[in-house]
């Protein structure tokens, strides 16, 4: 069995440049050597959408493309940062886009891939404000407007965010362990890979007396964080920026 890779919560910006650098570094190196990368959602900070034309944008885009075109399979789900991500990305980066969940096959195995926010149930209002970012009548209207608009909104949600954050506690941003085994039972899966709660860990438990694991992926704040998944099972490395 070769090595399957995932990240998540890169949440890539032009105002951090050396995240950026460490995952072009990331795709030109590690990666190369991957059966499959998916990349479980926020890769960006904020994706107004599939026709933006900033440096940024046009950096990753190509820096997955060229990572495609070696022959890499690479697989992106939508976060709650980046859920405009559209069917012209997957086209000019070669990469395939994923629902959100989904099941892959890892060496034989069912993994059951999402990334993360639905499992974090007890945020009601978080919950709330998903229902209505993925309503796809108002992402129509959304997209509908000029770019810089759409950037101006990209910019408040952030500030919001980050005060919603700031006054709560924080398990209430963690999965709830309910939903996470409701999850893994419909899936039919003993195996879970997500992202979302920036708090990384590999985390082996009982689900109906069956050995469970759920991977979770780290943020790309002050290094890179990558799970690599091979016959030994999943591990969790970090990268340092440069
Ligand atoms: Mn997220």
């Amino acid at each position: 069995m070769t090595t399957t890779l995932f990240v998540s919560d890169l949440h890539l910006d032009a105002g951090r440049p050396r995240a950026t650098a460490a995952f072009r570094e990331f795709l030109a190196g590690e990666a190369r050597g991957a059966s499959h990368l998916y990349i479980l959602g926020d890769l960006f900070e904020f994706w107004i959408g599939d026709d933006d034309d900033q440096p940024l944008a046009r950096e990753v885009t190509a820096a997955l493309a060229d990572y495609t075109r070696g022959g890499n399979a690479c697989s992106v789900m939508r976060g709650n940062r980046d859920f405009l991500l559209g069917p012209r990305f997957a086209d000019l980066t070669g990469a395939r886009l994923l629902t959100d969940p989904s099941v892959v096959d890892i060496g034989g195995e069912s993994v059951l891939l999402t990334h993360g926010d639905l499992l974090c149930t007890d945020d009601h209002a978080y919950q709330r404000y998903r229902k209505r970012v993925n309503d796809p009548r108002l992402q129509r209207l959304f997209r509908a407007l000029p770019r810089s608009w759409r950037r101006a909104a990209g910019a408040e949600g952030r500030r919001r965010s980050r005060r919603y954050s700031a006054g709560r506690p924080a398990a209430y941003m963690d999965v709830n362990a309910e939903a996470v085994a409701a999850a893994m039972r419909q899936a039919g899966v003993r195996r879970l890979v997500h992202g979302h709660t920036h708090r990384p860990g590999i985390h082996r438990f009982a689900l109906d007396g069956q050995q469970a694991i759920r991977a979770v992926l780290g943020d790309w704040y002050d290094q890179g964080s990558v799970l690599a998944w091979s016959a030994t099972g999943p591990e969790l490395r970090s990268r340092a920026f440069g």
